[in-house]
């Protein structure tokens, strides 16, 4: 085996954040993408004594795990890669590889919970955010996902299963409506053109839908008939909001640097576990709704006891986790880096009658320590990248009675519960919970408690 060589090869077994593994030449062959069982068409990027890499070119054999319902995109779009394997044998392999990662950190001792699944597997996310583009130079105009593997090309993805029927419906009007006016999607090599992403968000729970068009401001077409358009579409939801943000920025990214209400409000509402929660166009929100409630009700079962108890909410977000434990705290205090965030967190804390809750603007590694409050209870729920060596440092100093762990990365979460546990924290339970089927994700709670 030896670099750009082609090969065919049967996938082994997978392991956490998408990747997967074959052996040949008594070689482990490690892997993008990929499912247990699968023949597989591969090119050699590096090849060692005992170790290689390779990158898929295509399914030669379906694994014969993969016995469920795609849609039309499947294989096509980067969006989901385990959609062909029945959900629950999606949670399994994902509960597999989270405790596979704590094996070879060496933690143990702990009370292994089995993983929780999503309420809904399919119709689950109340965000999605698309691409215009297109699929070959000067092709036809596409409003979806980026095809797997690839940074420019974008497949129209109008039958996606894991959005409601409605954003289907929008995608697709929205779409019809911009090609049939001949108005042009942005290049993003060339950096010319209008039409550059297209955000839907909806309230779950309260059956608002949020429509946000992102275009550069090379072109100003009157979008009142756009407007009406979307309005007189029939959809379960109700558009609330209509806004065109305006990004010229040439990272491919959303970025707004104008934000035009074209109907409606700037914001739509969500509800959990009761609580009302303003989200605006671009702040954190869980993508999975019904499945934050049950994210956010097995954090507060960990917590335990909150009667009397003050608890720090550390990466506060809109201040979700911090408000639904308010209700017997003495008081809580969030730390949050987005200050448009912060003031959402404690716009919401007035919305819902609450007087204990106090979100910072600031990051925790610099934040926390400043704090003055002893806190009893410690809530963590970093970003993928995990709480730095500081961060944990400072938390520790606090020696709070219990510490509850929400992460998106099991990986960086070990990163983290070691430091924890060497200072002398012990790992009591840690819960699996999917709030991402289809996808490689995972999320995973876990509670800590001083030795
Ligand atoms: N707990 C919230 C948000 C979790 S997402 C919820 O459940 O909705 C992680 C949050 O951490 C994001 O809102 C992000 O803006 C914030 N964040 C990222 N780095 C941070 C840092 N260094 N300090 C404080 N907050 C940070």
């Amino acid at each position: 085996m030896k670099r750009k060589d082609i090969i065919e090869l049967t996938i082994e077994g997978m392991e956490f954040g998408g990747r997967s593994y074959a052996i040949s030449e008594d070689r482990k062959v490690e892997l993008k993408g990929g499912i247990t069982g699968q023949r597989i068409s591969a090119r050699v990027k590096k090849a060692r004594k005992n170790k290689a890499e390779a990158s898929i070119l295509g399914v030669i054999e379906k694994s014969p795990l993969e016995t469920a319902l795609t849609c039309p995109h499947f294989g096509d779009c980067g969006g989901c890669m385990y959609l062909s394997l029945p959900y629950e044998e999606q949670a399994r392999l994902k509960e597999e590889m989270v405790y596979r990662l704590f094996e070879e950190a060496g933690i143990s001792g702990f009370e292994a919970f089995p993983i929780q699944l999503s309420p809904s597997a399919y119709a689950y996310r109340n965000k999605m955010e698309y691409t215009f583009g297109d699929n070959e130079k000067n092709g036809p105009t596409m409003l979806g996902m980026h095809k797997k593997g690839r940074s420019f090309d974008i497949v129209t993805v109008d039958e996606c299963m894991i959005v409601s029927e409605d954003f289907n419906r929008i995608l697709s009007a929205t779409l019809e409506y911009f090609k049939s006016l001949g108005i042009p999607h942005y290049n993003k090599k060339a950096h010319e053109g209008y039409l550059r992403f297209f955000i839907i968000r909806r309230g779950e729970n309260t059956g608002e839908l949020m429509v946000n068009l992102v275009t550069s401001s090379q072109l100003d077409p009157d979008l009142s008939g756009y407007v009406d358009m979307l309005l007189s579409l029939n959809l379960e939801s109700n558009i609330v909001s209509i806004l065109n943000t305006i990004d010229d920025n040439l990272a491919d990214a959303v970025k707004c640097e104008e934000l035009r209400v074209l109907h409606g409000r700037d914001h739509i509402f969500e509800e959990v576990l009761g609580l009302r929660f303003k989200i605006s166009p671009f702040s954190f929100f869980q993508t999975n709704t019904k499945g934050a409630e049950k994210l956010y009700s097995i954090a507060r079962e960990f917590a335990g006891e909150s009667k009397g108890r003050t608890i720090f909410d550390l990466y506060s977000g809109t201040g979700t986790i911090g408000q639904i434990l308010s209700k017997e705290a003495t008081k809580v205090i969030g730390i949050e880096l987005v200050g448009e965030a912060v003031d959402a967190a404690n716009e919401n804390t007035r919305l819902n009658g609450i007087s204990n809750c106090t979100f910072i603007a600031g990051d925790v590694g610099e934040k926390v320590r400043e704090l003055e409050e002893k806190p009893d209870i410690i809530v963590i729920d970093p970003p993928r990248m995990g709480a730095t060596q500081k961060a944990i440092a400072d938390i520790i100093t606090f020696g709070a009675r219990d510490i509850v762990y929400i992460s998106c990365n099991p990986k960086t979460l070990i990163d983290n519960l070691l430091q924890l546990q060497e200072a002398g924290y012990k790992i009591e339970k840690v819960m699996p919970v999917d709030m991402f089927p289809h996808t490689p994700h995972c999320e995973t709670v876990c509670l800590l408690t001083p030795k």
